[in-house]
């Protein structure tokens, strides 16, 4: 079963450095995170994976790195400065700024009814450039990478000598000054965009927004999000974006936010080609464009077959990084059993909830709500204890939980029974899983087993592909369990048999292969690991 709430995924990708909190020392900066060291190599993986059957699979694409500092007519002629606006309200009861279209007239702080007529908020993040702040001297940071490519069309055009249709894909950085970023990686104001867009000839434009969404369906299964798990919103004529004649939203089910859209994929028409091109009268464009008189180029493709020049309509599947990494997290993840938890104690640990809930319902010392609060947590876990023991965790994390004194002896009882009893486990597809294997030596204090611990890991590590760890820091069963919620899929145990030493001489030279998903051990020869692993972790 994939993550139920949000905060599993949250105080996993916290306890574990998949992301911290930008500039957290000194208080935050709300809407921005950073990635940590597991964070950026599951972002990373997830890119290479969009390049790799975006571009290298494909015979129709380029790529580009466009910068994100742009000249601002390029958000002139774009439309953004005018258009790419979210309705902003004020609520005059507590202050707080809301966009006018998530909160359906109540304000979500204090309920207050009392909010300003919506006004439009321009969502492009300003600077400087060059010493002198006058007018002229501003630039936006970009919203969308894709400006990048269509101001650039031109130059792949005649480098490349491409013959439509053919697209360039592009990912990087997008800021957006959102008016309420939230959560946690969904709604940030500086994310990262995988976008492509294709040129295709007009009037072949619908075909290929459908073969391209049905590509994209494909990709989402492919690292791991069934297609079960997607809904395509085909968004009505007046929730379009000022450049698209049609867009499917895919949406994805998170976890407490609810479905929500992870990608968009526009016809955005001759919208943006046309937009940034000179000449435009000339050029029989069918999108609406504000006349252009600073461009110096014409963005068009010399069609041989009619003899005429001709402005390419657009297909742009547009994806954030961040958005994908949080759905690939949720649906990988999951709290389970791994052996019978023997019937005493969860009678013990079930005599030790109902005491706390007890407290808990008497206690003073809590607020109405955080009681109830508690209690109704507190009665549904207790109806499923042996499936959901884990739960107890986030249980005693409710506000106002540390003020029960019957809380430590409830923790004490089911700390040990969860760490023995349960794991969590990440079960990313293993080409995405930020460490492909892990090391360990059976013994940390013998110099052989060590020894030959890291030779396995600096063997394996040799070929590039498999990014390996070697982890000596607690008992096997232990380092399972790290290994298994950050979704390594195999782990390599070395130990007496491996140098000799043990009773089975004919297990030397070989280790234990632990499989992350099935638990299942396995001897493999050193010298095979590499053919072993190598096509298993690009899986
Ligand atoms: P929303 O309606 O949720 O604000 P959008 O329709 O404005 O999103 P697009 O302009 O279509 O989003 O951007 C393409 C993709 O970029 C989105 O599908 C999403 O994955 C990502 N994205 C957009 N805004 C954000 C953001 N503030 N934080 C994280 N990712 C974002």
């Amino acid at each position: 079963m994939p993550a139920t709430s949000l905060d599993q995924i949250v105080a996993l990708a916290k306890r574990r450095g998949f992301i911290f909190p930008s500039s957290e020392i000194y208080g935050g900066l709300q809407g921005v995170y950073d990635y940590g060291p597991l964070g950026v190599e599951l972002k990373n993986n997830i890119i290479a994976d969009w390049w790799r059957t975006n571009v290298y699979e494909r015979d129709d694409m380029e790529g580009l790195d466009a910068a994100i500092l742009m000249n601002r007519l390029v958000w002139k002629y774009s439309g953004h400065e005018e258009t790419f606006n979210d309705p902003l309200v004020d609520c005059r009861t507590c202050k707080m700024r809301w966009r006018a279209d998530h909160i359906h007239g109540v304000c979500p702080n204090c309920g207050s009814r009392d909010l300003t007529e919506p006004r439009p908020f321009n969502m492009m993040f300003r600077t400087q450039i060059g010493p002198v702040a006058d007018s002229g001297s501003f630039a936006y940071l970009r919203p969308e990478t894709a400006q990048g490519i269509f101001v650039n069309f031109a130059n792949v055009l005649t480098t490349t000598a491409r013959k439509l249709p053919f697209g360039i894909a592009q990912v990087g950085k997008a800021f957006r000054n959102e008016i309420n970023p939230r959560n946690f990686l969904f709604r940030v104001r500086e994310f990262e965009q995988m976008e492509i867009e294709y040129f295709v000839m007009p009037g072949t434009d619908e075909e290929w927004h459908q073969r391209w969404l049905a590509d994209r369906l494909a990709w989402w299964e492919q690292i791991g999000i069934p297609r079960s798990r997607i809904t395509i919103y085909d968004v009505p004529t007046t929730e379009l974006a000022h450049y698209s004649k049609r867009t499917f939203d895919l949406m994805y089910e998170y976890p407490n936010i609810g479905v929500q859209e992870i990608e968009g994929i526009a016809n955005r028409t001759d919208y943006d080609l046309g937009s940034h091109s000179k000449d435009q009268e000339q050029l029989n464009l069918t999108a609406r464009v504000n006349h252009n008189e600073d461009s110096i180029a014409r963005l068009t493709y010399y069609d041989q077959a009619s003899g005429r020049h001709i402005v390419p309509y657009v297909i742009e599947p547009s994806a954030g990084v961040g958005r994908c990494m949080l759905a690939v997290m949720c649906e990988g993840y999951a709290e389970e059993r791994t052996k019978a938890l023997p019937v005493e104690k969860l009678a013990a640990a079930s005599e030790a909830l109902q005491a706390f809930l007890k407290s808990v319902g008497r206690s003073e010392k809590l607020s109405g709500e955080a009681r109830d609060a508690i209690l109704a947590r507190g009665e549904a876990l207790s109806q499923a204890l042996a499936e959901r023991l884990p739960e107890v965790e986030q249980l005693l994390a409710m506000p106002g939980a540390d003020q029960i004194e019957l809380g430590k002896k409830l923790r004490g009882q089911v700390q040990p029974l969860i760490d023995e009893h349960y794991r969590t486990v990440l079960r990313l597809k293993p080409r995405l899983a930020p460490i492909k294997v892990a090391v360990f030596p059976l013994k940390r204090n013998h110099e052989q087993i060590v020894a030959t611990a890291k030779a396995v890991r600096r063997q394996l590590q040799a070929g590039g592909q498999m990014r390996t760890v070697y982890d000596d820091t607690g008992a096997i069963g232990k380092l399972y369990r790290r290994q298994d919620e950050i979704g390594t899929p195999f782990c390599i145990t070395v130990d007496f048999d491996t140098i000799g030493q043990g009773k089975d001489p004919a297990l030397a030279g070989t280790v234990t292969v632990r499989d992350r998903d099935t638990m299942a051990q396995e001897r493999v020869p050193i010298a095979e690991l590499e053919v072993y692993l190598r096509e298993k972790v690009m899986s």
